[in-house]
């Protein structure tokens, strides 16, 4: 009998949390991590991944996903979108809210093999009936008898083993044209101080001013979309520096979260951001039905643009495992490899790539290189790989440009 179920030879093991980056072996066995040890060999396991030439690091943690599948507009399939690109552990931002987040936990968290956590939105409907925000679709802040933080504290309470922290959106065009902005942004931070997780807030379109979101937010809270290049992006519009608000937020211990998502990943933002030496903390997809298949594509690819921008491969993986598991309070289970821990695990090829890739709005830059999903395990379990179909997708390239007319930051040749 050999003494190891899985063995994964040979592979560089990036591990942010020891500061290990080598190539070494890692046993598991049941669920468990077993060994990482240098001297195992093939003969220790009855199954044996070869990883040569192969990053191996904890399993990949995505904080803003959308994984509400087949009852809110934006849900996708969990599986096939986040372990199947090596994401072991994601995170829904908001999709459900106090009335609806007992389905979230029977239809989403208990059927998926990914390990699915939640924000839950301040608005007991989360998003069940909207989903673009600029547009004309509904909002879920339309009026403030749907924003009540004694119930949403209340589900929270009773629903901590999934529950990791709260979310608001403050989008003009989903609160009765900003008239319920203010009061629901107080409101979310009243529910989320008094169960002491974080607030993550999606801030674009907003009458709620820098100075107040991230300005006033608490240490520990999450300002997603960082990357955003609208109304409320964090760059002054002409010089593309970093507004003073958003720098002292920083000081005071806000996060800042990529959240990828349709509209909220610039290249022109990011590499502003890089040359300012602001990285973001986490980095994270915003996932969901109407980005899939572009300009989002899957968690590796929202890696590669932050490596593509200059984040040092380290703080990369570090930004994608250890950082967002501590953001959630989850650092004592997930984020890292450690013998006795779950064994999730994420299996990466960091490819020599050419490719021409969008951000949200069009705007092309050529990469050198691409992290593409090998091979994942989560809980010991080895989950099936999927690849994204159309890498770069030309449908979503060509509905993005319609995009640029709201951007007030861009490529001035893009202008
Ligand atoms: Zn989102």
């Amino acid at each position: 009998m050999a003494r190891f179920d899985w063995l994964i030879r040979n592979g560089r093991v990036i591990d942010p949390q020891y500061s290990i980056d080598r190539v070494t072996q890692i046993a598991i066995s049941g669920s468990k991590i077993a060994a990482i040890d240098d001297a195992l060999s093939p003969g220790d396991a009855a199954q044996v991944y070869d990883a040569t030439g192969q990053l191996i690091t904890p399993g990949l943690v995505d904080l803003h996903i959308h994984g509400y599948h087949h009852v809110t507009p934006l849900g996708i399939d969990v599986d096939h979108f986040c372990l199947g690109r090596g994401v072991t552990t994601a995170v829904d931002a908001g999709s459900a809210g106090c009335d609806t987040f007992s389905g979230f936990r029977h239809f989403a968290a208990d059927t998926c093999k990914t390990r699915l956590l939640a924000f839950l939105h301040i608005s007991r409907a989360g998003l069940a009936f909207s989903s673009r925000t600029g547009g004309d679709d509904p909002g879920e802040l339309e009026t403030l008898k749907l924003v009540n933080a004694r119930d949403c504290i209340e589900c929270i309470e009773t629903n901590r083993d999934l529950i990791v922290g709260v979310k608001i959106r403050l989008s003009s065009s989903i609160a009765d044209d900003g008239r319920n902005e203010a009061q629901s942004f107080e409101r979310a931070q009243e529910a989320a101080r008094s169960v002491k997780l974080p607030l993550m807030t999606h801030h674009n379109f907003s009458s709620v001013s820098l100075n107040d979101c991230p300005g006033k937010m608490d240490a520990g809270d999450i300002y997603t979309h960082c990357f955003h290049a609208y109304p409320n992006t964090i760059l002054e519009a002409e010089s593309h520096k970093i507004h003073d608000s958003v720098l002292g937020a920083r000081s005071q211990g806000i996060l800042f979260d990529i959240g990828h998502g349709m509209g909220s990943f610039s290249w022109t933002v990011a590499e502003a951001c890089a040359q300012q030496n602001f990285w973001p903390d986490t980095i994270s997809t915003d996932i969901h039905s109407l980005n899939m298949d572009g300009p989002v594509y899957d968690m590796p690819t929202v890696m590669t643009r932050m490596l593509q921008v200059g984040m040092p491969l380290p703080d990369v993986i570090r930004a994608s495992t250890l950082t967002p598991a501590k953001t959630i309070g989850w650092d004592d289970r997930i984020g890292t490899l450690e013998v006795g821990r779950e064994a999730d695990i994420t299996a990466l090829r960091l490819e020599d790539s050419a490719l021409e890739l969008e951000d949200c709005h069009a705007q092309l830059r050529q990469l050198s290189h691409r992290f593409v999903p090998k091979a994942v395990w989560r809980a010991g379990e080895q989950g099936a790989i999927t690849q994204a179909q159309r890498l770069p997708n030309p449908e979503s390239y060509e509905a993005a440009i319609a995009w640029r007319s709201k951007l007030i930051v861009q490529d001035s040749e893009a202008s």
